[in-house]
């Protein structure tokens, strides 16, 4: 602990990340740190790269699979008021990225503020959803995004705006190491007819998606033009299992798992479903789960 030596209150060393993550799996983080302002995130961000620990930053945990080996360095969980502010001002909102999208997006529709719908039902922070350009078929994050705050791993904080940013299918340009804020242009819209919007969207996904199963979404990207779900069904691979994980049988682009799963059970179970699709169609999945 010499490294965090003082700031014994925010890191504690080698604990389970699988408290952490929706698919509540895998194993220990070497440091878990959980800063409470942007003072103590710098402090322990530039400890780190002094001393070359490789460092994480976590948000809910809703795209991620810990490996059952654990994380070696630190993981970075923003924490506290000031990391999950939201201030709306006019039609725009500066949003913390400790704040829960979820709760965002409702947020925005009692104003009467449109932009975010398109992430109805989908989990996470506001620093993760970023990061991973998160959206679907109804629109993403990121053509709301009108510039963000960052820290590097100097523990330098600068700006990033339009043009210089640029979000693409489930990702952006954004390397510095941590997103602090989000500033999200919005445009002033019937709150009524917001709302019947969230709930269609919210309809489908529940119609369309294992809700009630642990999960990480979407596994593999879809390739151009074509729905990596619609292949993964297409090789007759729905319902396969691998120990306790299993190919959802209501949406072919889902893992779910039981309880006794182990990360290599999803793990085995993801490199199958790649073999079978290469053999099948010739056609590479690329994961959009993130393994760490
Ligand atoms: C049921 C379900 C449905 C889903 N549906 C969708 C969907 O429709 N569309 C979609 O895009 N995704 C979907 N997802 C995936 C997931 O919800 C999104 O990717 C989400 O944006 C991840 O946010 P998070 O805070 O949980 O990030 P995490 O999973 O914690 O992290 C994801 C990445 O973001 C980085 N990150 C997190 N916070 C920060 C930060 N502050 N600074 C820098 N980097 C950061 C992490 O290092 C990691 O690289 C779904 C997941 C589930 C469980």
């Amino acid at each position: 602990m010499r490294i965090f030596s003082g700031l014994e209150t925010i890191v504690k060393k080698d604990c389970p990340l699988s408290d952490y993550t929706w698919y509540g799996l895998g194993g220990k983080a070497e440091y878990f740190i959980t800063p409470t302002t942007t003072e103590q995130l710098r402090d322990v961000v530039t400890r780190c790269n002094e001393n070359d620990l490789p460092m994480r930053v976590l948000g809910l945990g809703s795209n991620l699979l810990v490996s059952d080996k654990g994380v070696r360095g630190a993981v970075i969980k923003l924490a506290g008021e000031q990391f999950s502010k939201t201030d709306f001002s006019e039609t725009s909102v500066v949003a913390c990225a400790g704040a829960n999208l979820s709760k965002l997006v409702l947020d925005c529709v009692r104003k009467g503020l449109s932009g975010l719908e398109p992430l109805t039902g989908i989990p996470g922070s506001v620093g993760g959803a970023i990061k991973m350009n998160a959206g679907g078929s109804f629109g993403d994050i990121g053509a709301s995004v009108e510039s963000v705050t960052l820290m590097d791993k100097q523990g330098n904080i600068f700006e990033k705006s339009k043009p210089e940013l640029a979000f693409d299918y489930r990702r952006t340009n954004i390397t510095a190491k941590v997103i602090l804020d989000a500033k999200i242009q919005l445009t002033e819209s019937d709150p009524e007819q917001m709302l019947r919007t969230i709930k269609e969207i919210w309809i489908y996904k529940k119609n369309s998606q294992p809700l009630h199963t642990k999960n990480a979404g979407c596994v593999f990207k879809n390739p151009r033009g074509l729905s990596a779900g619609a292949i993964v069904d297409r090789a007759g691979l729905k319902g396969l299992k691998t120990g306790g994980a299993m190919i959802s049988e209501k949406h072919a682009n889902f893992i779910i798992t039981e309880k006794g799963c182990k990360s290599d059970d999803v793990k085995k179970l993801i490199a199958t479903v790649r073999e079978r699709v290469k053999e099948e169609f010739d056609i590479e999945l690329e994961l959009e789960l993130e393994i760490w």
